[in-house]
């Protein structure tokens, strides 16, 4: 999990299979105006050509609730994390997400990059990004721009996007559990509220069964599954993913080897 093009030394430094979740909010945050196409275009473009083949995958816009920016003007709000934001945002403002997913589209050329859009509830919500990018397609094909036929896949980070884990698979090449805002929104617990750390358990039982029933529903629908959330990188935890299932576990650099050498010691048949 990264989010800047210069964490790829530590990337590189612990021999990371790939990126799991590029968290492309920081070219915005970093940003004081809207990141042109060329701007984000050389940013995934670096990424790409410095994994040399590797898989990339890129979240689309993340903002809102806790991340929030001056110039998009977003509206004060009584509950920013039930609100404004990610996927709600990019299918509201087209135009922001159109630049976004040609800068994407265009840098595939250079490498092996996936899009994953956050924040989904909803089968309607997946089949319009689809129809965007459809659009954004055609148009570059008709500017003659080339592109690859990238893979595309949805962050499970919502209750909804797990109870309907089966119908959201028939959409998807993969799904990449966001297990920070999943624990959020099933626990009902404020991430952001130090106060509530003590109640924020993302070993809780409910969230145990939900990754299992999306492994299952992805698996069974053709779709690989992982988790790109903290709990993806606790180690307590490794053998159960592996029992679980699960094909992908994206963590920060820093905690690769911990991780890598936690399912090297676990046997497969356990
Ligand atoms: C998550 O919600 O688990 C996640 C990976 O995304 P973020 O922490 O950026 O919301
Ligand atoms: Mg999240």
């Amino acid at each position: 999990n990264i989010g800047e093009v210069k964490d790829l030394g530590a990337v590189l430094q612990n021999d990371a299979a790939g990126i799991g979740l590029f968290r492309s909010e920081f070219l915005y945050l970093q940003s004081d105006h809207f990141p042109t196409e060329d701007e984000q275009f050389q940013s995934y473009k670096t990424v790409a050509e410095v994994m040399a083949g590797k898989k990339v995958i890129i979240r689309t816009l993340d903002i809102g609730a806790d991340k929030q920016i001056d110039y998009f003007g977003l509206e004060h709000e009584d509950n920013p994390a039930l609100g404004y934001r990610a996927v709600r945002i990019c299918l509201d403002q087209p135009d922001i997400f159109k630049t976004q997913l040609r800068a994407l589209l265009r840098a595939s050329m250079f490498g092996n990059i996936s899009i994953m859009i956050p924040m989904i509830a909803s089968v309607w919500e997946v089949r319009k990004v689809k129809e965007i990018m459809e659009e954004v397609k055609a148009e570059l094909t008709s500017e003659g721009i080339p592109f690859k036929n990238v893979e595309f896949g949805i962050m499970i980070e919502t209750p909804a996007a797990v109870m309907i884990s089966d119908l959201l698979a028939e959409e998807v090449d993969f799904f990449s559990i966001g297990t920070n805002d999943l624990t959020q929104y099933t626990l009902a617990i404020d991430r952001q509220n130090p106060k509530l750390d003590s109640f924020y358990d993302s070993h809780h039982e409910a969230i145990l069964r939900m990754l299992q029933m999306v492994v299952d529903n992805g698996h069974k629908h053709g779709c690989w599954v992982g988790i790109c959330g903290e709990l993806g990188a606790d180690t307590t935890l490794t053998s159960t993913f592996l029992k679980m299932g699960f094909d992908e576990l994206s963590v920060s650099p820093a905690m690769i080897l911990r991780v890598r050498e936690e399912i090297r010691n676990t046997k497969v048949e356990e």
